[in-house]
């Protein structure tokens, strides 16, 4: 792995959490912002995370390990159990980032609708190291869940159960840490701060992290979610929930800081773009791939592109205001 540093901006701002809160910088920051041109009418910019983790799968994932893995190794743990789709990119990244660092991967996978995009996913967590038990329903997979805990606990050494997409609190901290490496690029004079930013909503870290981060940075920037799951509960309240269990674990942990505040009318949710269901493909998510592509900007049909069709379509109604607005890519194919 390339030598990369191992600081980070949530340690710079609250040097009390350096010995009780481990990280481990996986990418190289901060990730690029450019505009991003899919003819929109409002002044549009992308963050882009595809690129960020150097082990061989990038995205918002590696953000959520940079805080996860070293708290597995915290905790004793040799292997992290989670569970995801069959297409899941959490636990691909959690099995090539895990195997990297010392943490073993088992995954229980539920089904989802198989495409090409799945299909080629599937020969990846295949070839990962990770263990993986098709559990195909959510039934299942709760019922199995704690024979699988049992089967891999080594002796004393339990495996570190994570929720889907590694949603925990620990796991938002991923974006609490993006949000204040964008405040610094605001800073650096990189954009302006926008009005909004969007984002792919599977489990909710992302944006719940996003939310929190931004608030600590002091910005005002309103986090818009595009519900793309069906199986979970991801409205606002859900999010803010996620976002104030994070607060409170920085606060445990001993950082020191006035209570946010956070409310779930401080995020904007929508399901409006989900289509039948989780992954099932949708022509507005196809045409918003499409106008993508040509700025040279690859989505895949699970998220991104249903979180940009829904950004193409809210600036028509007018709900961005001036912007400038910034569509957050969270795909990290490789
Ligand atoms: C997991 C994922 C998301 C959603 O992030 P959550 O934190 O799970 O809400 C968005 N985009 C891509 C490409 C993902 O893999």
């Amino acid at each position: 792995m390339a030598d990369v540093p191992t600081d980070s901006l949530l340690h710079q701002r609250f040097p009390e959490l350096a010995d009780t809160l481990p990280y481990l910088r996986l990418g190289t920051a901060p990730t690029p912002i450019r505009p991003l041109d899919v003819g929109t009418g409002v002044r549009l910019w992308c963050k882009d995370d595809s690129a960020y983790g150097d082990g061989g799968w990038g995205g918002n994932k590696v953000r959520k390990l940079e805080w996860l893995l070293p708290e597995a190794h915290r905790r004793g743990a040799r292997t992290i159990l989670t569970v995801g789709g069959t297409g899941t990119n959490w636990g691909l990244a959690t099995a090539l980032y895990g195997r990297a660092h010392g943490i073993g991967t088992v995954l229980a996978l539920v089904d989802q609708p198989v495409d090409e995009h799945v299909r080629a996913q599937l020969e990846r967590l295949a070839n990962s190291g990770a263990t993986l038990h098709f559990t195909h329903t959510k039934r299942q997979t709760l019922l199995r869940a704690p024979w699988l805990y049992l089967r891999h606990t080594l002796g004393r050494k339990r495996p570190y159960f994570l929720p889907v997409g590694g949603s925990s609190p620990i796991g938002a901290l991923g974006y609490v840490e993006g949000a204040l490496e964008l405040a610094a690029q605001i800073d650096a004079g990189i954009l302006a701060e926008p009005s909004h930013i969007v984002t792919a909503v599977g489990s909710g870290g992302t944006a719940a992290g996003l939310a929190l981060g931004l608030r600590l940075a002091g910005l005002r920037t309103r986090v818009i979610g595009v519900v793309v799951n069906d199986s979970l509960p991801l409205d606002a309240a859900h999010i803010i929930g996620l976002a104030q269990r994070a607060e409170r674990l920085l606060r445990s942990r001993g950082a020191r800081f006035a209570p946010t505040g956070l409310r779930p009318a401080d995020v904007t949710m929508t399901t409006d773009w989900l289509g039948p269901g989780y992954g099932h493909p949708t022509p507005a998510a196809a045409a918003a791939a499409n106008r993508a592509a040509h700025d040279g900007l690859r989505l895949e049909p699970v998220y991104t592109a249903k979180a940009l069709a829904a950004l193409l379509h809210l600036d028509t109604t007018g709900e961005f205001g001036t912007g400038p607005v910034l569509f957050l890519n969270t795909y990290g194919p490789r």
